[in-house]
Parts: structure tokens; C-alpha cells; sequence
């Protein structure tokens, strides 16, 4: 996951948080008690708001209106998962090709036994050399016609591979996260077939940058798969597609990704509030890079969940600091019992 580029929105703060005359102030006074605030602009020229950070939004995204739904609230098991990050985590750097990428690939093949399994594995031409590419997938199929798709990565940042980092929350709760879908929909396949969707889970390989990201350098599994799925006709039966990305920390933001689909992340606003869970979604919004973008540019309905405000300025991201104390079980239920919500959302359109 790459930081968002700069991006300068409209300052919506006060008109009087910048020098302006004195008459123009009363003016602009005048005109907010009319309620024309936010219409007017004396910031032209300023850039209050500019930063690397995405922009906070101070109105938040009006939320889609809930579909009636009286089906009890789905609950993953937080412990469970919180559990399996740990687990990962303990392996260490598990960058493509390394040996602990091995064992990783292992682990997650352990715990979807019995379950229908399939690779996506090919070789990686980077800037640093060949690597081997693997993205696995784990399909529980439906009664409906169409494919619910969850991505979540499990490749470590090269760069920082003789750093001690471990990735605990990027890399580390993704696939945790995933394990924990793969024994929620394993478990309810009463006649091996759920009622909805086909739900499709896909831990992603090659998600980070191999030197700096780039277009070509970054999102190696996902470009890949994008292309797959283009020429066997498998994106076109796919209904929605949602990636899970630093999903782990304690203190959770989940932004409001514009390159999503604005539905989409509506439908799991609604699913959040339905969980009561919205006071984690959405307060910020901004442009985001992520293992979605390959399956957006092919037109798939997409939506990128990541919280990239990980510690005070997002100062443990891609460092040896992402590590498990920064992280909580209830943030890994907010954001599981949400998406299988939105699932069964989903399910029912
Ligand atoms: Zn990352």
C-alpha cells in the first residue's frame, strides 16, 4: 500500500482561519449567517489543507439507507483472528521468494483444508531481479449466480527485509482476516453451498513495491490476476470485489477510498452501522492505492478498506514499529463482523 499522493481539497474550514481584510471578513460573516458558508471561499490561493495525508472530512458521507434486514448480526471470531496475526507475524520478513514467504504459503494451505483451493502462480520480472508469485485462492461457492470477492495480502515489504520488520498489520492481519472468513463460510455450508454469491478469498502475493512504488513496481499478484480473470471471462461475473488492508490497528479509521466504488462503500457503511460500528468509517477521505486498482481499471465494483492512519501520522506504516502491540481483536471484529455483513448485504440484491 503506497501513501496517498498530496492532494489539496477546498479548505473547508473557517474563511477567518486566513488573513483577510477586515471588510471582508464581515462580508464573509454576513453571507455564513445567510448560510452560504459553504459556498463561499476566501482561501483561494491557500493550501491550509495540504498534506500528505488525505483530507479530513468534516461532512461525513451521507450513509446508504440499510435494505430491512432481520437476520441476526454475524460475528466473527475476533480472538481466533487476532490469534492467526500473531501467528504470522511470528514468521517475520515474508517478502516473495524468502523462505518464511514458504512457510506462510504453508500455513494458510493448512488451514483451508477441505476447502477448494487454487493458485494463481507465476514469475515476477522487478527492477531487483525474478520472483516467484503466488496468489491463493479459496472459493466457497453459491447458490446465486456471481462472485463476491475478499483480497487480502500476504507478501512483507522487500526493502525493509534486514530491518526486523515483521509487517504485523501490513500483511499480518490481512491474512489472518482471511483465515477467519475462510471458517465463518466453511461453517455455514450446511449442503455445501451457501444461499448468496460464490465468495471468493484470495490472499494476494506481491502487493508491495520491490524499490519505490510505481505503476509497474507494486500490486505484482493483483495485476496479474486482473488479467487472468479478464481472459477466462471471470470478472464479468464479479458482483463486488473488497480488499482488507491494515485492518489490525487498535485506534481504527477506516477511510473513504475515492478510487472505491462509491456504492459499494455505502453498502458497508450501512453494514458498519448496523454493527454500530460507523464511528470507524470514513472520517477521512483520499485517493488510495491498493490491490483493488488492477480489478478497477477492468470496470469491477471495488472497494479498498484500510486504515493508513496507523499510529500519530501514520508513523508505524512500512516500519520495524508495525508490530503486535500497536494492534487489538476488536479492531479485526469492527472490520470482520462488517464485511460479512456486507456480504450477506450483498446477498440479498
Ligand atoms: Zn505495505
Amino acid at each position: 500500500m503506497k501513501r496517498p499522493a498530496i492532494k489539496i481539497e477546498v479548505s473547508q474550514s473557517f474563511p477567518w482561519d486566513t488573513p483577510c481584510p477586515l471588510w471582508l471578513r464581515i462580508c464573509l460573516q454576513l453571507l455564513l449567517t445567510f448560510s452560504l458558508a459553504n459556498t463561499m471561499a476566501c482561501n483561494k490561493g491557500t493550501d491550509a489543507t495540504a498534506s500528505a495525508a488525505p483530507s479530513i472530512a468534516t461532512t461525513p458521507a451521507p450513509p446508504a439507507a440499510a435494505p430491512p434486514d432481520t437476520a441476526p448480526l454475524p460475528h466473527i471470531d475476533a480472538k481466533r483472528a487476532f490469534q492467526y496475526t500473531r501467528e504470522v507475524a511470528a514468521f517475520g520478513a515474508r517478502f516473495m521468494g524468502s523462505e518464511n514467504h514458504k512457510k506462510l504459503e504453508r500455513y494458510i494451505l493448512d488451514h483451508l483444508k477441505g476447502d477448494q483451493t487454487e493458485d494463481d502462480a507465476f514469475t515476477a520480472d522487478t527492477v531487483e531481479g525474478k520472483f516467484p508469485v503466488r496468489n491463493i485462492i479459496a472459493k466457497f461457492p453459491g447458490a446465486k449466480d456471481g462472485i463476491i470477492v475478499i483480497l487480502g495480502h500476504y507478501d512483507t515489504n522487500y526493502p525493509l527485509r534486514n530491518t526486523g520488520y515483521v509487517g504485523a498489520n501490513d500483511g499480518g492481519s490481512s491474512t489472518a482476516i482471511l483465515l477467519e472468513f475462510a471458517n465463518q463460510l466453511r461453517g455455514g455450508l450446511h449442503d455445501k453451498k451457501r444461499a448468496g454469491y460464490s465468495v471468493w478469498l484470495v490472499w494476494t502475493d506481491g502487493e508491495e513495491a520491490v524499490k519505490t512504488w510505481t505503476d509497474t513496481d507494486s500490486l505484482y499478484g493483483t495485476r496479474h490476476l486482473a488479467e487472468k480473470w479478464e481472459k477466462d471471462g471471470t470478472l464479468k461475473k464479479i458482483k463486488a470485489l473488497i480488499v482488507m488492508d491494515m485492518i489490525g490497528d487498535a485506534d481504527l479509521n477506516i477511510e473513504r477510498d475515492t478510487n472505491s466504488a462509491p456504492w459499494l462503500l455505502d453498502l458497508i457503511y450501512a453494514a458498519a452501522e448496523r454493527g454500530g460500528y460507523q464511528s470507524h468509517f470514513y472520517a477521512r477521505q483520499g485517493p488510495f492505492e491498493d490491490d483493488h486498482l488492477p480489478f478497477v481499471k477492468h470496470g469491477v465494483p471495488s472497494a479498498d478498506v484500510i486504515d493508513l492512519d496507523y499510529g500519530y501520522n501514520n508513523v508505524f506504516h512500512h516500519t520495524p514499529q508495525d508490530t503486535m502491540d500497536k494492534l487489538s481483536p476488536k479492531s479485526l471484529e469492527i472490520v470482520g463482523d462488517t464485511i460479512l455483513e456486507t456480504i450477506h448485504m450483498l446477498d440479498q440484491r
